[in-house]
């Protein structure tokens, strides 16, 4: 849907949702894209404002219990997700922006709350102490990607219906929380994760794989990793050496 030269970049309420710096997913998806020669047109949509519903990429990110909800109410309000996605727009949401997507999160008030029925997933919060802490996990491998790297912090626990598959396979962490080992979700152009990090700075190729979907390419221009890499090493290196202490 986009033209060859332009990519519209739309980030979903910069106001409510985004929590341990998931700002830098725009930059990095941003960057990555302009590194190709495409003209990044950025829509910043606050949650006082209209969706729109002609862009490519959409990025949602993460929140505490109470933005969450009130991103919930006004994003229910609001049918232009709902049809950027009919028209195939991309998404990508992080933790409250995942759960959001599902078909019903549990929200700061303890009510079960609709979600916007965008990814077959529904979120129940975790009997047990929150998921804080480095998370690595291994991607479905009909996306091609490499391993994930990431943060998570998040009371919720997702649970994935039939309509939705699991982004990737959890090796150190906890992910959906289930007890299942998946991490996030993910069905045609619709993606939800638990990974902060922000996940697109730890995890250049999901950024990659985004502006492909968006531009339905099959491979992009070689960008410059030295230092995606440099970080991916340390975080992997910290997330095993959790692991190995949290074992002994
Ligand atoms: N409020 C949600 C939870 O705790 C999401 C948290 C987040 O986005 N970091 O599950």
């Amino acid at each position: 849907m986009t033209n060859e030269s332009s990519l519209r970049l739309v980030w979903v309420y910069p106001d409510l949702l985004s929590t341990y710096g998931d700002r830098g997913n725009v930059l990095v998806v941003q960057r990555r894209a302009e590194q190709r020669g495409l003209r990044v047109e950025r829509y910043d949509v606050r949650s006082d404002q209209a969706v729109p519903t002609a862009g490519d990429i959409y990025l949602i990110g993460g929140g505490e219990d109470r933005p969450q909800r009130l991103a919930g109410e006004r994003l229910r309000q609001d049918p232009g997700l709902g049809r950027a996605v009919e028209n195939g727009a991309i998404v990508f949401g992080v933790c409250a922006g995942y759960q959001i997507m599902g078909r019903e999160f549990v929200d700061d008030l303890g009510q079960r709350t609709p979600g916007l029925g965008l990814l077959d997933v529904w979120s129940t919060r975790g009997e047990s102490a929150r998921s804080v802490g480095d998370i690595t996990a291994d991607v479905d491998p009909r996306l091609g990607l490499p391993p994930l790297s990431g943060f998570e912090n998040h009371q919720g626990v997702t649970h994935l219906g039939a309509g939705a598959s699991p982004l990737a396979r959890v090796t150190v962490g906890k992910g959906n929380g289930t007890g299942d080992g998946t991490e996030g979700a993910w069905n045609d152009t619709v993606f939800g994760t638990y990974l902060h990090g922000p996940v697109m700075a730890r995890n250049p190729a999901v950024a990659d794989m985004l502006i492909k979907l968006a531009l339905d390419v099959n491979a992009l221009p070689p960008a410059d990793d030295t230092w995606y890499n440099a970080l991916r090493e340390e975080r992997f290196a910290a997330a095993r050496a959790n692991a190995a202490s949290q074992s002994a």
